[in-house]
């Protein structure tokens, strides 16, 4: 047995490999077999979206978009729209000049493009090439020569990260979409069976599953942006939710809409989750430092340890627009409060960031840091589920989503909405 555990782990190592090869070298038709076994294939077409379908399947090749910048550098590939993440970063594939590398710098840029669009501790799946100029990079650093390291790495996380926008660029498709599993009803009406649906599904199936000699000639693999629409994105941004018309309310937390696509149902607290986190994020980046003085002075005391932690940082908490004095001892009078989180309990906001930077051992990033605040906040003020809405409610509700930056996730990265799509409907009524 544990022959065949090793011998498992070898063959999952290979696949990895030969997919890699795959991905890197699409113009390559490979070919893994195991025991007879086809384990991967790929057509040599040149084609990458064909090297992604071959390593990775219709059903995740079908959930990414394109990427394609060209500037100084070349950046080119697919990359998993929201709805489709891992749990893992195995399924970074970042090329440069046709190479395989193992590069932190670009899973940290990749990360920060998802950064409050995915959960935390979820991974999209990223199929990046990048043409480089070879005086650009370095790539000894590691005798594997794995790892690489970028001469000029700001430059070119600009680029990486204007590559990315186009994941995000088309808001329906950051929707994500209902289509669950069709399981043919067991009652089949006998007559003109053939011009059912589940037929079609059915062969549809069939076709995938048979990829080895068929691929797939065109794959769903949707643009990430048609030339006609390119005009105007914004405007096509701010129609997403005044185009919709509410249905109702379901166990007082979801509110159904019927749009443009479908039924769409949006999770009430998550929406304003994101209405608010946007509210205070803008406030605080335009007057991070501004501060409301209070009529009555708070009285904060602290441990002596959090004190210690407060006065080490007391410049960093200035800057967010805390006016401190010292009362004596592990006491404090807090005179005046943030602006950015007026309306929002600024003691407990403080009491947290101290705790925050007391615990915090490498240096400080007060940006993430006010950021993960921002979050726990904006949940705390938000509309709980099982909260009846009027219907003035929820049309402001829909006005400020319109607003938002991202109105597609909370800033924990749970969705907002969801969509079902006239057609999904459809193939399940039977109707054509
Ligand atoms: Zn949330």
């Amino acid at each position: 047995e544990e022959i065949l555990k090793s011998a498992n782990t070898e063959l999952g190592h290979v696949s990895d490999m030969i997919g890699r090869m795959i991905l890197s070298h699409p113009n390559i038709a490979f070919e893994l077999e195991h025991e007879e076994k086809n384990i991967l294939k790929s057509p040599g077409t040149g084609d990458l979206a064909q090297a992604v379908f071959a390593v990775y399947g219709g059903d995740v090749a079908r959930k990414m978009n394109e990427i394609n910048y060209h500037g100084e550098e070349k950046i080119f590939g697919f990359v998993s729209r929201p709805e489709l993440t891992r749990s893992t970063r195995h399924y970074y594939n970042f090329f440069v000049n046709g190479r395989y590398v193992r590069s932190s710098e670009l899973a940290a840029i990749l990360e920060e493009a998802f950064y409050t669009r995915i959960p935390a501790k979820r991974y999209p799946v990223a199929v990046v090439h990048f043409t480089l100029d070879p005086q650009a990079f370095d790539v000894n650093v590691h005798p594997t020569k794995l790892e690489i390291k970028f001469r000029n790495p700001s430059v070119l996380k600009s680029s990486f990260l204007r590559a990315l926008e186009e994941i995000f660029r088309w808001p329906t498709d950051m929707i994500p979409r209902v289509s669950l599993p069709y399981t043919a009803p067991k009652f089949q009406p006998v007559q003109r069976e053939k011009d059912y649906v589940v037929q079609e599904i059915y062969q549809e199936k069939l076709s995938l599953v048979s990829e080895g000699s068929a691929y797939p000639h065109k794959l769903e693999i949707l643009p990430t942006r048609k030339p006609e629409q390119e005009k105007e994105p914004e405007a096509e941004n701010r129609q997403v939710f005044t185009n919709m018309k509410v249905l109702g309310q379901l166990d007082g937390t979801y509110i159904l809409a019927s749009g443009p696509e479908g039924l769409y149902i949006i999770d009430q607290h998550a929406a304003h989750e994101r209405i608010r986190f946007e509210k205070i994020k803008k406030a605080f980046c335009t007057h991070p430092a501004e501060s409301e003085y209070l009529a009555v002075p708070g009285i904060i005391e602290l441990t002596p340890q959090q004190a210690l932690w407060l006065v080490k940082n007391i410049v960093a908490i200035k800057d967010l627009g805390f006016i401190m004095e010292h009362f004596g001892e592990n006491t404090f009078l807090l005179r005046g409060v943030p602006r950015w989180n007026s309306g929002g309990n600024s003691e407990e906001l403080l009491l947290a960031i101290v705790e925050k930077l007391g615990n915090e051992s490498e240096q400080l990033q007060i940006d993430r840091l006010v950021e993960e605040e921002l979050f726990t906040m904006a949940c705390k003020s938000a509309v709980k589920a099982n909260q009846h809405l009027t219907e003035a409610d929820i049309s402001y509700l829909l006005n400020q989503l319109e607003q938002s930056n991202n109105p597609y996730s909370c800033p924990h990265g749970r969705p907002v909405l969801i969509k079902i799509n006239r057609e999904e409907i459809q193939k399940r009524f039977m109707r054509n």
